[in-house]
This record gives structure tokens, C-alpha cells and sequence, in this order.
């Protein structure tokens, strides 16, 4: 417990899935969290039951849109004026677009981008001036085992999702010499609202379940707890040398060769 004690992070998306699991992991942890989200009544409805379930915890819900700097600028500051400097960044807010590469619609591609690669530079693009002003800050990007393997019919969420890898590498050399970090989580299936819809989008969304539980070598999927547990070690100052990495939590899958 209190290892994010005195921290203030600001997570996007964290509203529901696996931005709300690290909001509730932070707090729990003793950081003042603010969430980021589009919709500002599941942020407020999470806000609210973190303050119930944890005595002292200080948690704003503040309504962003990741796709607009200027609204994640005010979100930012708005974190400052209530609880202080922004510590750490959780570059959650993401978006599933799945289409085929050449009927898909410039709109698809451009609403994937928005949210799944700009967004992430909109956050770190805001946190930054003050992180290297004061010489501290970790930023952790939600990336996706999608950044590292393709699968067909998926296009073009694995190329953004690639895209914040090369972000997180390219931020956290760069800003290195001023000790912020910038680190990147890549999960396998995770069980949130994401993956039902996609489920329920598939033809038989059952069977659709019964393959994803099948592929992992621990034959199960993730839980959003699990992610917020990397979340908060990468956040923290048990991770000080840990920069422009990116670790995965898939159960294996990414290592499973397949016939
Ligand atoms: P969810 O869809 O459950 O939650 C995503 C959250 O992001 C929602 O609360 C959504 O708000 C919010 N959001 C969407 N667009 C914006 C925006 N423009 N500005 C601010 N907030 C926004 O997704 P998950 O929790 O499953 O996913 C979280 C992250 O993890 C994403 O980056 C995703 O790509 C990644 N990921 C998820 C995996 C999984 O299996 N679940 C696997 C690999 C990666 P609203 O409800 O208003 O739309």
C-alpha cells in the first residue's frame, strides 16, 4: 500500500475497463487520481465509488477528449489547480476500429488515429513541459500485443497501436537525460466492455468467446486488475530504471508459436 503516496496521475479513459481498474489500483495505492474520459458520468460514477470504497481517497472526474489537445491542456491543468502537478500519465483511451484495408473509409482511419495514436501524443504532449521542468515524471501508454502481431481483420488498429510503441521509445530516449519516463503496457485479451462488443459483433459471438478463452496458453483472458498492477509498478519509484520499454501481459500468447 502508498506506493503512488503524494503522486497525482491523471489516467485517460478511465471511466470503465481497464482505465477505471488503474484509477481504483492508484488510489488504493494513495495518488489523488484524476480521470480523463468522454463520458463524464461513467468517470463521475467511478470517481464516486472510489471515494466510497476508499477512506481518503481523493479521485476527480474530469470530462476530455483525447483526440483534442486543447482538452486534454484543460484536463491537465485542471488536475494542477485541484490536486498539484501531474506526476503520472496513464495513456488509456482507446478504440477498437476493425475493417478491411481497402473498403474501409477514410473516416475509420482517421477515427482510429485520433483516438488510438494522437490521443496518446495529446497526453504526453501536455504533461511534458512541466514533467521536465521538474525533472520527474512517468508516463505509461496502454498499448495492445496488436503493436507487435498482426491479426487479419484487425486493420488499422495494429498499425496505431504500433505507432505508440515507436512513440513511447522515441519520448523516453528523448526525454531520459530530464528522468521522465515513458513506458508502454502491451495486453493480450483483457475481459471489458471492448472485448464483449467485439464478441458480440462476431457471427456466433459464443463460439467467438470460446476461441479467445482457447488461444492463451493459460487458456483464460486477462482481468483489467491485472494491467493496473503493471500500471502501478511503472508509475512508481520501484521501477526508476525501467524506460522506453514495454511490457506485455498476454499469459504467454505472444511467445506461443502456432502450427
Ligand atoms: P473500454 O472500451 O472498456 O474503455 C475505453 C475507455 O476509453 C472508455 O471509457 C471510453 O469512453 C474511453 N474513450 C474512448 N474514446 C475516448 C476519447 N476520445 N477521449 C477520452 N476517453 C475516450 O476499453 P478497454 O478498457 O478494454 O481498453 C483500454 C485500453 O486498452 C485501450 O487503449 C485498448 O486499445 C487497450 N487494449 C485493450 C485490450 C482488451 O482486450 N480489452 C487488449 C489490448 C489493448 P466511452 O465509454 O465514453 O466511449
Amino acid at each position: 500500500m502508498n506506493r503512488l503516496a503524494g503522486k497525482v496521475a491523471l489516467v485517460t479513459g478511465a471511466g470503465r475497463g481497464i482505465g477505471a481498474a488503474i484509477a481504483r489500483a492508484f488510489a488504493a495505492e494513495g495518488a489523488a487520481v484524476v480521470l480523463a474520459e468522454l463520458d463524464g458520468s461513467s468517470a463521475e460514477a467511478t470517481a464516486h465509488e472510489i471515494g466510497k470504497q476508499q477512506a481518503g481517497a481523493r479521485a476527480l472526474a474530469v470530462p476530455t477528449d483525447v483526440t483534442r489537445a486543447a482538452s486534454v491542456q484543460a484536463a491537465v491543468a485542471e488536475a494542477e489547480r485541484v490536486f498539484g502537478p501531474v506526476d503520472v500519465l496513464v495513456n488509456n483511451a482507446g478504440i477498437n476500429v476493425f475493417a478491411d484495408p481497402l473498403t474501409m473509409t477514410d473516416d475509420d482511419w482517421r477515427r482510429c488515429f485520433a483516438v488510438d495514436l494522437d490521443g496518446v501524443w495529446n497526453g504526453c504532449r501536455a504533461v511534458l513541459p512541466g514533467m521536465v521542468e521538474r525533472r520527474a515524471g512517468s508516463i505509461v501508454n496502454i498499448a495492445s500485443t496488436h503493436a507487435f502481431q498482426i491479426i487479419p481483420g484487425c486493420f488499422p488498429y495494429p498499425v496505431a497501436k504500433h505507432g505508440v510503441i515507436g512513440l513511447t521509445r522515441a519520448l523516453g530516449i528523448e526525454y531520459a537525460p530530464k528522468n521522465v519516463r515513458v513506458n508502454a503496457i502491451a495486453p493480450g485479451y483483457i475481459e471489458t466492455q471492448l472485448t464483449h462488443d467485439w464478441w458480440n459483433a462476431q457471427p456466433d459471438p459464443e463460439a467467438a468467446r470460446r476461441a479467445t478463452l482457447e488461444l492463451p496458453p493459460m487458456k483464460r483472458i486477462g482481468r483489467p486488475e491485472e494491467v493496473a498492477m503493471t500500471a502501478v509498478f511503472l508509475a512508481s519509484d520501484e521501477a526508476p530504471f525501467i524506460n522506453a520499454s514495454c511490457i506485455t501481459i498476454d499469459g504467454g500468447r505472444c511467445a506461443l508459436h502456432h502450427e
